[in-house]
């Protein structure tokens, strides 16, 4: 009896468990987890693009007091401790800045997470006819299984441009009274080949057209009369004609608002939650803080799911550009060194998320390495596949530092990596920012059906998130 309580203890000292969140926060706090949700599926509702939620980080920012980088060029303001800065890049992509009071030159705290979502996006000339049904073709973005996305409500959310330069934004299927569109799929009956294909063949991307509408405009001598009332009702609302889709951008999304998941109400299930819940979550964290030592960066980018590849991608000049107009304000000689040692100096949360461990797909995970919903942010040393290819793999000098982080300030964390050795793999925009000499770690939360129209997440995932990230900011 003796003995056996000898090695319990043992055990109890020298091995480790990962907590499950629920089971060690209070009443309290449960309350919190809950309240910051419900601000959470807000966020993930209003923000179903990256133009979206751009609009609704800056309407947030601006409450807070924070002022554009523009306008404090414009005024030639010198940025102080504490002072709040926002700066677009063609509201694809925003950062937001809280000044320390350590100079530039030491670094900043940096937290980067994308807007953009796999998706499937309107061609530039998509409206046609078929049959007495009218149609948008589509091209879709980013790593989709295509087979999700057939007779689902989706909805359409854009803008246009007119030829007189006027921009049009459009949102329609989101409002209860609104209609809403499908793709379709093919009958049972009728799917004995289409069931003989593999699953990434059995829906093929130029198949994945939106039907939109089915009634004829009244008259005998003109074909295609679906196709015109279809225009007819975009020109009578919008004052649009066809040759306008050729300077839109649409995204086609699931329609509707997040919900809760489960009895117990514990999860959200919801459209675009990689990476817009990494998003919320910092989000929140630099909006709670004053005057941090470091300076505080909160990154939202764009394009992450094709690669971080564009003008509003993690890749482009932006960030750098807007700390070396930084720099050019605080300093009282621009110096192109300082820019590179606050490069350089920065450390950074890569928040992105990352596959947690799923009972219906156990052969595709390590257990012992799989991040599980629940139990907390999740710390990713390295992404990339097969033998870590492509990866940023954080040193665990830097690790060790987060960790204490962590553990000083009770956010529940666990380490995990994305499914099994040569399994598949991953990136995310951390090897980016390490270019710059920064302490990169991938840091962010676990969901369930990653990249399917909706994804799910564990509330107390969601909280310890923003715990971990203001944490960051604040240490
Ligand atoms: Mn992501
Ligand atoms: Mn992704």
């Amino acid at each position: 009896m003796e003995k056996s309580t000898e090695g319990k203890m043992l055990q109890e000292s020298l091995t480790h468990k990962w907590k499950n969140v629920w089971e060690c926060i209070e009443k309290e706090e449960r309350e919190k987890v809950f309240e910051i949700n419900e601000e959470y599926k807000n966020f993930l509702d209003k923000g179903k693009t990256e133009r979206e939620a751009v609009k609704e980080i800056i309407r947030l920012a601006t409450e807070k007091g924070y002022v554009s980088l523009e306008e404090i060029i414009q005024k030639g303001i010198k940025p102080s401790p504490g002072m709040k800065i926002y700066a677009s890049n063609k509201d694809k992509s925003i950062v937001l800045i809280v000044i320390g009071k350590e100079s530039l030159e030491k670094g900043m705290h940096i937290i980067g997470s994308h807007l953009d979502a796999p998706r499937i996006d309107l061609k530039q000339f998509p409206l046609y006819e078929d049959e007495s049904l009218a149609l948008l073709k589509t091209h879709y973005y980013g790593g989709i299984k295509k087979y999700q996305w057939v007779t689902l409500p989706l909805a359409l959310h854009g803008f246009l441009i007119k030829e007189n330069g006027e921009k049009v934004d459009i949102v329609i299927g989101e409002d209860e009274s609104d209609p809403v569109f499908f793709i379709t799929d093919l009958l049972p009956h009728l799917a004995k080949d289409q069931m003989q294909k593999k699953m990434d063949e059995g829906i093929t991307g130029e198949g994945l057209n939106v039907l939109i509408g089915s009634i004829p405009y009244k008259d005998k001598d003109i074909n295609e009369k679906v196709k015109l009332n279809i225009l007819k009702i975009l020109n009578d609302k919008y004052g649009i004609k066809e040759e306008d889709f050729t300077t839109a951008e649409f995204q086609v999304v699931p329609a509707g608002k997040s919900r809760d998941v489960g009895l117990d109400r514990s999860m959200v299930g919801g459209y675009g939650q990689d990476d817009r819940v990494c998003a919320f979550t910092s989000l929140k964290a630099i909006l709670d803080i004053d005057t941090p030592n470091n300076t505080a960066v909160a990154l939202f980018v764009d394009k992450e799911e094709i690669g971080s590849v564009g003008n509003t991608s993690m890749e482009s000049k932006f960030f750098e550009n807007v700390i070396s107009e930084l720099v050019n304000l605080t300093e009282d000689k621009y110096s192109e060194l300082i820019v590179k040692r606050a490069l350089a100096n920065s450390s950074v949360l890569s928040a992105d998320t990352v596959g947690a461990f799923d009972p219906n797909y156990p052969e595709v995970m390590d257990k012992k390495n799989s991040p599980y919903i629940g139990k907390g942010i999740v710390l990713v040393k390295y992404t990339g596949s097969r033998g870590k290819g492509g990866c940023n793999d954080a040193n665990s000098e830097y690790i060790a530092k987060i960790r204490k982080i962590f553990n000083d300030n009770n956010v529940i964390w666990q380490m995990g990596e994305l499914g099994k050795v040569d399994q598949g793999g991953g990136g995310t925009i951390a090897y980016i920012l390490a270019n710059y000499g920064m302490e990169v770690v991938d840091c962010g939360v676990s969901l369930l059906s990653v990249h399917a129209p909706y994804e799910i997440a564990s509330k107390a995932d969601v909280y310890m998130a923003y715990k971990g990230y203001k944490a960051f900011y604040k240490a």
